[in-house]
């Protein structure tokens, strides 16, 4: 049995707690050395008073004055800021960093956890959406191991041989499959779809989740997102990732073969499963979760996707294909248009339209550098700003 010692960016949202669950359950293999979080001080400080990280981060210094006094007496360092976010992720002493900030605050602290050649365990998609070639070079560079924690990308990264190589063609892979639940709005009569409300888009019928990616999964924008993730940790290409919509949320994703198997990986959906799969990788450990009662179920339907009811996932594609910063653009007009729809300043539908306007006007130009590609990221953001305002 080996000893991990861990680092949990966004300790206090949904992957980080139900990271801290696992962990819970294991205390003789896991060992917290940081936690951050960003507004859930409360939570954070409860967090540490559990598990007893040596480091504490948040991001401003008034939050770390507020977690300051609350951990006084604790010989837990409290520090604040992108850097330190940094720090912690590449520790010396941390051989393992989950990676579950959510948007392209985590990406950042993720390509610090690669470089310094961790066990990177990543649920920030947006990280490889926004950047997959330079993170994948600097998993490679750093001679990390990159687990993937999304529950589609840890059933594929299940069903594939191991060692995967990279090369699908090697392993005589023919396709991904990623399953997508459909998400709360899967049969609601696509004329009504206008009159969405936040509350509804943020019920999905399956997962519990954090709001943001909530929404992403009800446009299924979170499906197209994942299809991007996909073609950057397995190296496939847009044509080698489809798309099948399974409502049970069973079957989390599925691998064909050249000789026509397919192999699939099942579990009750709760991300307990791909964390701890991660998390003990390539032992296995109980998570708490039931058992799969195949009987009760009774069974298991799929159907393809409906485009015209999901147009994000269109445009994911069409972002892959186009190439350069086009995910890079889409990511961050989705991030502004989502947050926008959660703060009732526009209709549900306006999100695929800005996301479309966005990608049109700055989708396809080349990236050299993480520098280009933050460039274009503020410029996708200040155009979806200035379409959702100008509406
Ligand atoms: P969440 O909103 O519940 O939690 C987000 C975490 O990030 C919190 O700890 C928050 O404090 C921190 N954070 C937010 N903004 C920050 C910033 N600017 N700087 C530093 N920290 C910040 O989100 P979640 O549902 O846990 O998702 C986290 C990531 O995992 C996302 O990238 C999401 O796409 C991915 N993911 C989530 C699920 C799921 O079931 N929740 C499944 C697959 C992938
Ligand atoms: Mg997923």
């Amino acid at each position: 049995m080996t000893l991990h010692n861990l680092t949990i960016l966004g300790a206090t949202g949904t992957i980080g707690v139900n990271t801290l669950d696992v962990v819970a359950r294991h205390p003789d293999r896991f060992n917290i050395v940081a936690l951050s979080g960003q507004n859930q001080i409360d939570k954070l400080v409860e967090q540490c008073r559990q598990f007893r990280p040596k480091y504490a981060v948040v991001l401003t210094p008034e939050k770390a004055q507020e977690l300051k006094a609350a951990l006084a007496g604790l010989a837990i360092e409290v520090l604040y800021g992108v850097e330190a976010l940094e720090t912690v992720a590449s520790l010396p002493e941390v051989d393992t960093v989950m990676a579950a900030i959510v948007g392209a605050a985590g990406m950042r602290p993720a390509l610090a956890a690669a470089r310094a050649g961790k066990r990177v365990l990543l649920a920030n998609k947006e990280t490889l959406v926004m950047a997959g070639q330079f993170f994948m070079d600097a998993v490679k560079a750093g001679g990390a191991t990159l687990l993937p924690i999304d529950s589609e990308h840890n059933a594929v990264f299940q069903s594939m041989p191991e060692p995967y190589t990279g090369n699908l063609h090697v392993h005589g892979v023919r396709r991904i499959l990623l399953t997508a639940s459909g998400g709360p709005f899967r049969t609601r009569a696509v004329e009504t779809l206008a009159d969405v409300t936040p509350e509804e888009a943020v019920a999905h019928p399956n997962w519990v989740m954090g709001r943001k990616i909530s929404v992403d999964s009800a446009t299924m924008m979170n499906k197209g997102l994942e299809v991007i993730e996909a073609r950057w940790l397995f190296n496939a290409l847009p044509e080698q990732i489809d798309v099948v919509v399974h409502p049970q949320s069973i079957i989390h994703s599925m691998v064909e073969y050249q000789d026509g198997s397919v192999l699939a990986q099942l579990s009750n959906p709760d991300m307990r499963i791909p964390i701890a799969h991660a998390l003990a990788y390539p032992e296995r450990v109980a998570t708490g979760v039931n058992w799969l009662d195949l009987p009760k179920l009774g069974q298991l339907t799929f159907e393809s996707p409906d485009t015209r009811r999901f147009p994000c996932l269109g445009l994911a594609y069409d972002a892959l294909r186009a190439g350069g910063s086009s995910a890079a653009v889409l990511n961050a007009a989705n991030e502004v248009a989502v947050e926008a729809f959660l703060d009732h300043r526009i209709a549900y539908l306006t999100i695929p339209a800005t996301l479309s306007k966005v990608l049109d006007r700055l989708g396809g130009r080349p990236a050299s550098s993480l520098d280009d590609l933050s460039a274009i990221d503020t410029e996708a953001r200040a155009l979806a700003i200035e379409t959702i305002t100008a509406r």
